[in-house]
């Protein structure tokens, strides 16, 4: 037997090693604290499960739901843009739902790219980015997201018979995995930039929400004319602790908007109308829960940060996300140091090497971890004499 091209094309999965170590250590009853797992702790708030219990005992949400998604989800996420970003989006040409923004972003490049085109690429990054790129036969040119530029692309460096060539670009901002947000100026370029060269811009926003000490994110169709050449993609994951019920949109460019679609109506068939009741109550009902995410994620940011100060770390505090993203001390690589610290202290962070080339150097901490157990992770590293050196 022989796959095909495609499937062998893709990355190997870096994580496959970590996992079965971390595994390996549970069955020997190590108590394991993992800094490593980017889905918030904490449940969904009551009022959406509610809603949900709600319209799930109603048989008319038992059918195909549409493929687009039912108007008043659309609507609710129209309306929230308005109210959030100042844009306006028409609900029926500008908004498509998504079984999770993951799998619109698996699908866009199908919309997009043709074998041999170039989509750009962040990195380090979400790695669907570049391997959706590659299950369209296409090319990932990777831009590095480097400390010196704060961890945004250097555009100027982006040669010029390249970017000639390209027809797509991802970004994301507030950004995982290094927490770094983008400034209105770095968004105004981008879309200049995009019109220079014909270049559509993906902007994944699914940490839109998540954010500090009055920093607001913004939306990049927030920039003018954004909206001819931008689509951003939007999730209800990480803000309302919904990961698992797999809800999210794409909005902007109708044009793309209506190409996604026209695709999900050969791949899928919608999403549960039930989930999509609780997306409305998510963005239409009480928002005190966002509130209280951030305030939590704040509290364990501040108290990770105290601790990595204490040993000699030289971090920022990030505005937005709930990771921290650590340079590793002198004379490690990530995945020597995300072992190092595994094997003296089970307390396990992600190296950053498995967000691609330019993650070498630093780990990634997730603060989905409860403030007792980030105390006792960092009381074991302390004892066991680990320390930042540059
Ligand atoms: C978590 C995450 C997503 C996935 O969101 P879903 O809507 O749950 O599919 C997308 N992009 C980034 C950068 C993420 O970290």
């Amino acid at each position: 037997m022989e796959l095909a091209q495609r499937v062998q094309n893709l990355p190997p999965y870096l994580f496959a090693e970590i996992d079965a170590m971390i595994a390996e250590a549970k069955a020997k009853k190590v108590d394991v604290i993992s800094f490593g797992i980017g889905d918030p702790d904490q449940p969904t708030p009551r009022h959406i499960v509610n809603k949900a219990i709600e319209a799930i005992q109603d048989p008319n949400t038992h059918s195909y739901p549409s493929y687009i998604g039912m108007y008043s989800f659309r609507k609710a996420i129209a309306d929230f843009y308005q109210k959030r970003f100042g844009v306006s989006l028409d609900p029926d040409k500008e908004v498509l739902a998504l079984i999770g923004t993951k799998e619109g972003i698996a699908h866009l490049p199908w919309c997009i790219l043709n074998p041999g085109d170039i989509a750009l690429v962040p990195d380090p990054a979400y790695p669907v980015y570049k391997t959706a790129t590659i299950l369209c036969n296409a090319t990932p040119y990777m831009m590095p997201l480097l400390k010196e530029n704060d961890f945004l692309p250097d555009l100027d460096e982006i040669d010029h018979q390249i970017a000639k060539k390209a027809k797509l670009m991802f970004l994301n901002y507030p950004n995982n995995p290094t927490g770094a947000v983008a400034t209105r100026e770095f968004f105004e370029e981008v879309i200049q930039f995009a019109y220079e060269y014909d270049i559509i811009v993906a902007h994944d926003a699914a940490y839109s929400e998540i954010a500090f000490d009055g920093y607001q994110p913004l939306s990049i169709l927030e920039i003018p004319r954004a909206k001819e050449i931008a689509v951003e993609f939007y999730s209800l994951s990480k803000t309302y602790n919904m990961t698992g019920w797999r809800i999210g949109a794409l909005v902007g460019n109708a044009e793309i908007v209506n190409a996604l679609g026209r695709i999900k109506t050969n791949v899928d068939s919608g999403i549960f109308e039930a989930v999509q009741y609780a997306g409305i109550e998510a963005l239409t009902g009480p928002q005190n829960s966002v509130d209280e995410i951030n305030d939590l994620y704040k509290r364990r940011r501040d108290l990770v940060l105290s601790y990595l100060k204490e040993l000699g770390w030289p971090v920022q505090p990030n505005k937005a996300t709930f990771y921290v993203w650590l340079p590793v001390p002198k004379g490690y690589t990530s995945e020597e140091f995300s072992k190092e610290v595994f094997k003296k202290t089970g307390v396990f962070f992600t190296p950053g090497i498995g967000y691609g080339k330019y993650g070498e150097g630093y780990v990634r901490l997730s603060l989905t971890v409860s403030e007792d157990r980030i105390k006792e992770a960092f009381q074991r590293i302390k004892d066991s004499g680990i320390r930042y050196s540059s």
